[in-house]
This record gives C-alpha cells, structure tokens and sequence, in this order.
C-alpha cells in the first residue's frame, strides 16, 4: 500500500503519518526527517537542503527526488509506504509516480488534512523542541514543568528556525502556491479524499484510517 499524506505545515501529518504507518506496517518516509537527519550529520546534501530549509522554501525537486528514490530502493520500502511531507508540488507528485511503476507498485492514494490557517500559525509559532533528543512542546497544548526546560531531560527547550513567525507564515504561503494544485492533481486523477485535521489526535487517526481503508477497498 501506498499512501500520500497531504496537508499544510501544522496540519498534524508528522503525527498521524506515524500512528498510520505503525497500524498498518508500512514504512514512514518523511523528507522534512530526512533532510533534518542529513543536517545533523552535515553531509553534502543537508548543508545544500538547510539553506532553503532555513527561509522557509522548498528544496529544488531533483534533490528530493533523488533522496526519495535512494529511500524507496531499500528493502523495507517495498512492503508500503506513508509518505509525509512528500510530494510537495506537482513535478514531484508525476515523478514519484513513475518512480512507483518502475518498481512495479500500485500509484498511491492521497489524503489530504485540513486546518484552517489561524489554527496553523498557532500551532506551529508555540512548538517548541528539546536540544538534547528532540521531546516536542507546545507553549499552550503541552507546555513544561519549568518553562524552557525539557521534563524528560532538562536540556533546553528552543523554537526551529521554520517555526518563527514570519519563517511559518511563508511556509503557509509556499505550501497555498505549490503544494495545493498537488492536491488538485490527485483529486483530478480520482485518487484523492480529504479529513478534517482539526479536534482530538485520536479521533483523526481514526477518521484517517477509516478513508485509507475505504480509498484502497
Ligand atoms: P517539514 O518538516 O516537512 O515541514 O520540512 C521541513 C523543510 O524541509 C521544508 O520547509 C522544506 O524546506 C524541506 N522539505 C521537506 N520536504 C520537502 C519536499 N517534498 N520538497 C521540497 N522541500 C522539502
């Protein structure tokens, strides 16, 4: 199975991506934790990704292209994959597309999750993060014990250089102008549907699952 995750930054993809991928045994394959994963340990091609990832704009589509055929080759790819946070225009919706049939999978469903923009900006400007081993906050939903310090393990707590304020609301607006006709283009080929992203994490999971089972029925 394979299965698109579609939604605006905030929307709560990371999360249900996850929560999916673990019911249902697929892989997670999320390019934002790949490029961030590839900063870190400074390799060519996170220290070319931070330079677009810091101003809030998109990686150039070959880069990610090639990095999402890399992943796919692996032997655990082929069993299914939640892809989240890919793809984020419609050059790279058709290129994973022939990347899928070149492997000889089923092309893959879309589900997009809506939150209004309000909610978004909220949501993403009070996240705040762990040095030490990335444990999530939020200053209103789940603030800590000690404000700026990690319950889990006191290291300090900071906001990522995307979630500032202006940094968030030009990922908004890259996300309307690329990323919605990708929502247009699995919606014209039939292969889209949309839940709600906004009310109790648990009850999305559940409207989510229920879509993927019914869109691959
Ligand atoms: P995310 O954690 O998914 O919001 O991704 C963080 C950043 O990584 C984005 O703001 C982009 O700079 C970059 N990025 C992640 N996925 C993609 C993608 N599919 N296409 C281009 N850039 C991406």
């Amino acid at each position: 199975m394979m299965l698109v995750l579609l939604g605006p930054p905030g929307a709560g993809k990371g999360t249900q991506a996850k929560i999916l991928a673990q019911g249902l045994q697929l892989v997670h394959l999320s390019t934002g934790d790949l490029f961030r994963e590839h900063r870190d340990r400074r390799t060519p091609l996170g220290l070319d990704a931070e330079r677009y990832m810091a101003r809030g704009e998109l990686v150039p589509d070959e880069t990610v292209v090639g990095m999402v055929r890399q992943r796919l080759g692996e032997p655990d790819a082929a069993g299914g994959v939640v892809f989240d946070g890919f793809p984020r225009t419609v050059a790279q919706a058709e290129a994973l597309d022939a990347l899928l049939a070149d492997l000889g999978h089923e092309l893959p469903c879309a589900i997009a999750l809506e939150v209004a923009r309000a909610e978004l900006i909220r949501r993403l400007t009070g996240r705040r993060v762990c040095r030490s081993r990335g444990h999530i906050y939020h200053i209103d939903f789940k603030p800590p014990v000690i404000e700026g310090a990690c319950d889990i393990d006191g290291s300090e707590l900071y906001q990522r250089t995307d979630d500032a304020l202006e940094t968030v609301a030009r990922r908004l607006d890259v996300y309307a102008q690329a990323t919605q006709p990708v929502i247009d283009y699995y919606g014209a080929c039939g292969r889209l549907c949309s839940v709600s992203g906004e009310g109790e994490p648990q009850d999305i999971s559940q409207c989510l699952r229920a879509a993927v089972i019914g869109a691959n029925a």
